[in-house]
């Protein structure tokens, strides 16, 4: 890819399938999809959940707990997932910083269940992560080591969680991004995922938390991009947010919808961290 990134600007980075190939079983056959469907199957007591309701389809914890509630068995579900948490909740609730346990705006079941969601599948992938798993894109972090040469800050927007963020770039050996927004804080500020827009402007909002040179930069508001794997997701957040789409098309795949108006294609971070550098 021929683009050269330049200074003081701010790109936008998914995590899972973009940064880390957490599609791929861990060494005990973890995947993030599997993950939910264990945390499902512990919390609901019924097999196939998952799958059920059609499967991940990139969809965030609260969103797939909706999905649960709204279906046809609701009544029994809800009764299985209140007893589940109210069992667990201490155990759970100490997993995630204080900071995280904010208390829902509209504190009702869905919030309670989607907390306790969260926690089991983290339950579930948090001692998968290692040297092994999740494994970086080839070139990736090339690309974050070039951006931050180059007095490019990097940013995180992921429906993921930020410990199990950190905790791969721990592995990885190299510096995190310090500008992370993830599921922690949409549920945090109760604000819409991708391709919410306002994923952008709370980040910015957020600049004074990140103590580090991205701060100014972020104050700035010049970003070079949105780069994802998902044209749905990704390609939306870019589009609503009016800034470049940097679609990471691995497999070469076609598009399901159509792209936004200004996107790059590339099937291989090297082809960035590559243009980057010259
Ligand atoms: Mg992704």
């Amino acid at each position: 890819m021929d683009t050269v990134i330049p200074r003081q600007c701010l790109a936008v980075f998914d995590y899972d399938g973009t940064t880390a190939d957490t599609a791929a079983p861990s060494p005990n056959g973890v995947t993030v999809t599997a993950a939910y469907s264990y945390a499902l199957m512990e919390m609901f007591g019924v097999q196939d959940l998952l799958e059920e309701i059609g499967g991940l389809q990139n969809r965030t914890p609260r969103e797939l707990i909706e999905d649960i509630v709204a279906g046809d068995r609701h009544l029994r579900l809800r009764t299985c997932g209140r007893r589940y948490f109210e069992t667990h909740r201490d155990r759970l609730w100490a997993m995630l910083p204080t900071s995280r346990n904010r208390r829902p705006r509209h504190s009702g079941l869905i919030d309670t269940l989607t907390e306790t969601l969260v926690r089991v599948k983290l339950s579930y992938l948090l001692d998968e992560i290692g040297h092994a798993w999740p494994k970086p894109f080839d070139g990736v972090l090339d690309t974050f080591e070039a951006m931050r040469r180059d007095g490019t800050a990097a940013a995180i927007v992921s429906s993921g969680h930020e410990c199990f963020i950190r905790k791969s770039f721990e592995f990885w050996g190299v510096p995190c991004p310090n500008v992370l927004l993830t599921d922690d804080d949409c549920r945090a500020y109760d604000i819409d995922p991708k391709p919410n827009a306002g994923l952008i402007d709370l980040m910015l909002a957020l600049s004074h938390r990140y103590r580090t040179s991205a701060a100014p930069i972020l104050q700035k508001r010049n970003i070079i991009g949105h780069f994802g794997d998902c044209e749905i997701k990704d390609g939306g957040l870019a589009a609503n947010a009016g800034v470049p789409f940097f679609w990471f098309n691995r497999a070469n795949r076609k598009p399901r919808v159509s792209l936004p108006e200004n996107t790059v294609v590339f099937s291989d971070w090297r082809t960035v961290s590559d243009g980057v550098l010259t």
